[in-house]
């Protein structure tokens, strides 16, 4: 009977442990200003510095997350005309701008945010016809 009011005690402990870990978690949560995004240009700990670009989005499909396109002009010498590029880039698309396909975007170069992304959108500037 001892042992099962002890095991009893300690499911007990254990549930008061986990609901206090829970509180603490909430608390943390309610700490952070704005969107709670750490890699936010506003909100978070990210410094945009380097290359700043005007492009579209062409797919936002993964949360905080944003596939753009860059047109490029290179000079080809060979035939004294411009050549038509584009650049493909991957980009942080944070919590509070939330940029949706077909966005022109402002975005700006960061630090290593992940394995892909160096760039994280900064505004909007308006949308694609
Ligand atoms: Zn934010």
């Amino acid at each position: 009977m001892e042992n099962a009011h002890k095991k009893k005690e300690i499911a007990e402990k254990k549930g008061q442990t986990e609901k206090v870990h829970k509180e603490e978690k909430k608390e943390v949560k309610l700490d952070l200003k704005g969107c709670g995004d750490r890699k936010c240009p506003y909100h978070g700990n990210v410094s945009v510095r380097g290359n700043v670009f005007r492009v579209t989005v062409i797919s936002a499909k993964v949360p905080k997350n944003a596939i753009v396109t860059r047109s490029l002009a290179k000079y080809v010498k060979k035939f004294e005309r411009y050549k038509k590029m584009r650049s493909r880039l991957n980009v942080h698309n944070p919590l509070c701008i939330n940029a949706k396909v077909g966005d022109i975007v402002e975005i700006g170069e960061t630090r290593k945010l992940s394995k892909t992304k160096n760039f994280v959108i900064t505004k909007i500037v308006g949308r694609e016809k």
